[in-house]
């Protein structure tokens, strides 16, 4: 199952400096959406032509992007087995966003709340100082949840009424959300292509 995060595709453009990455990083900074163009081309061109399974992570955070999603399954006859909604408390995401540290070489995710470091700040694995991504200071957080009020709560909508919507609550540990994600997921048979629709907590 291939794991397509849209936020990872578009730092790893940034990081490297691609005139999609110079495009994208001011609205990623801020908070803000990349615009559908852009992002659609990235995703569609990161599918290929023959995809297997897949998650997509991050993705569709809009209603236009979920027809451009809907427009590039059916030209590839596929179609989308779920679409899951991780419900959680605002301050819940603010809490856990403005936690999180990654290391900048292996990749490793720590929460300073519940899952910190052994020792300040250096990642257990390969000792590297751990970083803040810049969009997961706390100011810049609270403008994402907005963005995501005005413009991704809409898609949960347009999912629901083609009834492929898994609610998942995710209040609690990492243990218990993902326990709880995989029964949600439980009747799937055999997915062919199965997206994560808009982001609240899920990968913190
Ligand atoms: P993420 O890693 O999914 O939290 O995404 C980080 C940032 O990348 C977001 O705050 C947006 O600026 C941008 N981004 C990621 N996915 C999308 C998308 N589907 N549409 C527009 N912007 C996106």
């Amino acid at each position: 199952m291939d794991h397509i995060s849209t936020g990872d595709l578009l730092r790893w453009n940034v990081a490297e400096g691609t005139p999609l990455g110079l495009d994208a990083k001011r609205y990623m900074d801020a908070g803000e959406l990349v615009p559908d163009d852009i992002v659609v081309r990235m995703l569609v061109e990161r599918l290929g032509t023959n995809p297997s399974g897949f998650i997509l992570d991050g993705f569709p955070r809009t209603v236009p992007q979920a027809e451009a999603l809907a427009d590039a399954l059916r030209g590839r006859s596929l179609d989308l087995d779920a679409v899951l909604a991780f419900d959680v408390d605002r301050e819940v995401v603010v809490r856990r966003l403005s936690s999180r540290r990654t290391c900048p070489v292996c990749r490793r995710v720590y929460s300073m709340t519940t899952a910190p470091p052994l020792s300040d700040q250096a990642c257990d694995d390969d000792g590297t100082r751990l970083v803040q991504r810049d969009d997961d200071r706390e100011d810049v957080v609270r403008r994402r949840m907005e963005v995501y009020e005005e413009q991704t709560a809409p898609v949960r909508a347009f999912y629901e009424a083609i009834g492929l919507v898994r609610a998942v609550d995710a209040d609690g540990t990492e243990d218990e959300v993902f326990g709880r994600t995989l029964r949600a997921l439980g009747a799937l048979a055999e997915p062919s292509a199965m997206p994560v629709a808009p982001e609240t907590s899920g990968r913190v």
